[in-house]
């Protein structure tokens, strides 16, 4: 019997090919594999029994790392064959290729470097099959040697019979390395001379200078960290002061799982999170152990942690040790990547480098999650994750979505797959803009996807809207709050329409207001703003995001009029001298842009609870409510809700409640509680009086003020006990991150 299988999915670079060979030959079969046009294609003759066999050890045997979305069986004449052949990959005709995540340091190999007299006992370039990096070395595809950052690295004799050797865990693993013909470690200080003593391993000596209380600049799989002792609080604060990051909490990373329990608590969900081969930062609960410098992540009862994944990182760390592990730039800056570059920005933080001479063609930063409702939630998707696709419901025309401004990724799609990029960030900066630009080109380059079509944002000023407008390809501008609810489905394959409920900070309407608290009923074609909430001016515009006090100020004085010092004497005192004049000018509607953004309540509530005036970070004042909230069980305060078309949500009543508390001594945090408990309950609300409209019953979550998980957790509880199907993002971040993905699911459909 022989059969032609088609295999698809996540089936290239993750060793499926000589996965499939030692199957077929432990079972006895003849025939091929081969990669082609985006899949693997098997032929395989033999036995009926032993063909069977081999269906069904393909799914559940396959590599760890390899994702099958699909597998196609057909039966084909005998042909004779005796023997089972892997064949070659035919170059650069396949579209839209599978390129493989950058994987976690692999259970095997890791033995082999803490194993005294292996080969690569202490090597820091060591991986197989089943591990080591991909998506950042890789130039161009096919996925060969030569395409990656490894072509100047000649295999010597050892590593090339176990390359070849199809029985061996290290066939076909293209960054193959040992210490005899692979990439090496040095450490130098910023103007590059070497400081190991001759003989001295440089990351014995780069542990005895983070022992002695140095920064030490770590280059690594995506880019540099900055390294030191997360339990020197001397060294904390001097990385703080000379990354120029005021609060912001840093990452750390700890030698071991239970170095990550001893300082924070980590249910079984947040251990697989942590230890899978993605290998993210996870945000988790400090426990009451917890005994990190101050200064690692002031005031803030959470941290993100993340575990070694490259092999230097395991054999740096010993399972006790807990090291700050931050990106290697100054605050608004991309990660340093490239040696020079490195040198240069970061010789006024980091004291020494640990630097290696295997090139990292494209940077990818941390990626960054929570576990929600036992499902991982991304808040940034980037090194584990990309290039991993987006599988589509319907095949779509090769398209780029140029995304959003802050935060910012891009998409190309081409057939059922949507390529989310990398974290790219803010794309005022000018170096992160070229970053943006860049990385588009190598995107297309890499993935073979010639645009034909070309979707942005609304808001004619992003710097990503100027880019698709400066393109020769049909446009189309999407709506962000559309395209926040249409990344949603296309995640979860739904048709809509849903009633999607679109909270975060800004995005330009199409009234020119500024949106963010927004109830759509939306398929990927069109949608109608069923309810928003109520517009309010934001005196000062874009200022008012960093000062959640001016819209505040707004606040009170609607509920207090003149008379607003005496309403809240703490929180007017606290003002700056010209809040008067600030004030006039918004009621003039001078420089004061209408908005009803969700995002800025959240920022006002603080405020005015006084929680946080001036944000250090953004969403500062927005995470210090929830914070404050905690777990606290808060009232319901007064909202109201008027039909309409639109239906307009007002939260004046529940901020006249805050201002009516107690002045002095009250609690904050059941107040903090009480403004979360009411949004979700106003939510709930509106989505009932909608689906009473429309009769839908499905809600999709999106927006950067669903990163707030206990809004989030309490929305969907309280739309479940409604008989609601929520969807939620589960591989793309709800904030901006995500809206590449919702722009081109729009685009697709037009
Ligand atoms: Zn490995
Ligand atoms: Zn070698
Ligand atoms: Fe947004």
């Amino acid at each position: 019997m022989r059969v032609k299988i088609e295999v698809t999915g996540l089936v290239q670079g993750v060793g499926f090919r000589p996965f499939v060979y030692r199957l077929a030959k432990r079972l006895n079969l003849a025939g091929f594999v081969l990669n082609l046009d985006g899949h693997v294609q098997i032929e395989a003759e033999g036995a009926a029994a032993a063909v069977q066999a081999f269906v069904s050890a393909l799914a559940a045997e396959r590599p760890p790392q390899a994702i099958i979305s699909e597998i196609r069986v057909k039966t084909v004449p005998d042909c004779g064959d005796s023997d089972f052949r892997i064949v070659e990959s035919e170059a650069g005709k396949t579209v839209a290729p599978f390129v493989a995540p950058d994987l976690a340091l692999c259970a095997d190999c890791s033995r082999e470097i803490h194993t005294s007299g292996n080969r690569r006992a202490g090597y820091a370039f060591t991986n197989c099959t089943n591990c080591g990096p991909r998506y950042t070395i890789i130039r161009r595809v096919p996925y060969d040697r030569p395409n990656t950052t490894m072509a100047d690295f000649v295999m010597c004799p050892a590593c090339q019979r176990e390359f070849d050797d199809p029985g061996n865990r290290r066939f076909h693993a293209q960054p193959n390395a040992c210490p005899q013909c692979g990439p090496s470690y040095r450490i130098v200080d910023a103007r590059g001379n070497e400081l190991a003593p001759p003989g001295q391993d440089p990351l014995t000596a780069a542990r005895s200078f983070i022992a002695s209380g140095a920064i030490v600049a770590i280059k690594g799989i995506g880019g540099y960290h900055l390294a030191c002792d997360a339990r020197n609080e001397a060294a904390v604060a001097r990385l703080r002061r000379r990354k120029l990051r005021e609060e912001k909490p840093l990452a750390v990373m700890c030698g071991s799982l239970a170095a990550v329990a001893q300082i924070c608590l980590v249910s079984p969900a947040e251990a697989e999170l942590l230890s899978g081969a993605a290998r993210p930062i996870v945000l988790l609960d400090k426990s009451s152990a917890y005994n990190l410098a101050p200064n690692v992540a002031p005031g803030n009862p959470r941290l993100g942690v993340m575990l070694p994944y490259a092999p230097v990182h395991e054999l740096l760390l010993a399972a006790a040790d807990i090291w700050v592990m931050t990106s290697g730039n100054t605050s608004d800056e991309p990660i340093a990547y490239q040696d020079e570059d490195a040198l240069i920005r970061l010789k006024d933080i980091a004291d020494v480098f640990l630097v290696h001479n295997r090139p990292i063609h494209r940077r990818a930063d941390d990626s960054v999650a929570r576990i929600v409702r036992g499902l991982p939630y991304l808040l940034r998707r980037s090194r584990g994750y990309v290039p991993v696709p987006v599988a589509l419901e319907r095949p779509v025309p090769p398209l780029l979505a140029c995304g959003g401004e802050l935060k910012s990724t891009f998409c190309l799609a081409a057939g059922r797959q949507a390529f989310l990029s990398a974290h790219i960030g803010d794309l005022e900066n000018k170096e992160t803009f070229d970053y943006y630009t860049g990385s588009i080109d190598h995107y297309r380059q890499l993935l073979n996807i010639t645009p034909e079509l070309v979707a942005c944002d609304l808001h004619p000023e992003y710097f990503s809207t100027r880019y698709a407008q400066s393109l020769p390809l049909p446009k189309l501008a999407v709506q962000h709050h559309h395209a926040h609810i249409a990344s949603v489905m296309a995640e979860h394959r739904l048709a809509g329409p849903v009633i999607g409920v679109a909270f975060d900070g800004t995005g330009y309407g199409t009234d020119g207001a500024l949106w963010g608290g927004e109830f759509l009923v939306a398929d990927y074609r069109q949608f109608t703003r069923a309810a928003h909430c109520r517009y309010l001016p934001l005196p000062g515009g874009a200022k008012a995001i960093r000062e959640p006090w001016r819209l505040a100020l707004w606040l009170l004085c609607e509920l207090s009029g003149p008379d607003l010092i005496n309403a809240d004497p703490a929180f007017v005192n606290a003002l700056p001298p010209d809040w008067p004049i600030i004030l006039r000018a918004a009621t003039k509607g001078i420089n004061s842009p209408l908005t009803s953004s969700a995002g800025r309540l959240f920022d006002a509530a603080a405020a005015l609870l006084g929680i946080r005036r001036v944000s250090r970070y953004e969403g500062q004042a927005a995470i210090e409510l929830e914070l404050a909230a905690g777990t606290a069980s808060g009232a319901l305060l007064p909202y109201t809700l008027t039909k309409g078309h639109p239906y307009q949500l007002d939260f004046l009543p529940a901020f006249a409640a805050l201002l009516a508390r107690g002045r002095q001594g009250f609690d904050r945090g059941f107040w903090a509680a009480s403004f979360h408990t009411t949004m979700a309950a106003a939510i709930v609300e509106t989505v009932r009086a909608i689906s009473a409209d429309t009769g839908i019953r499905t809600a999709a979550l999106s927006g950067g003020v669903f990163q707030n998980l206990r809004l989030l957790e309490e929305t969907i509880a309280l739309l479940e006990r409604h008989g609601f199907t929520v969807y939620l993002h589960r591989q793309v971040p709800p904030n901006d991150g995500g809206l590449a993905l919702g722009q081109a699911a729009i685009a697709a459909a037009q």
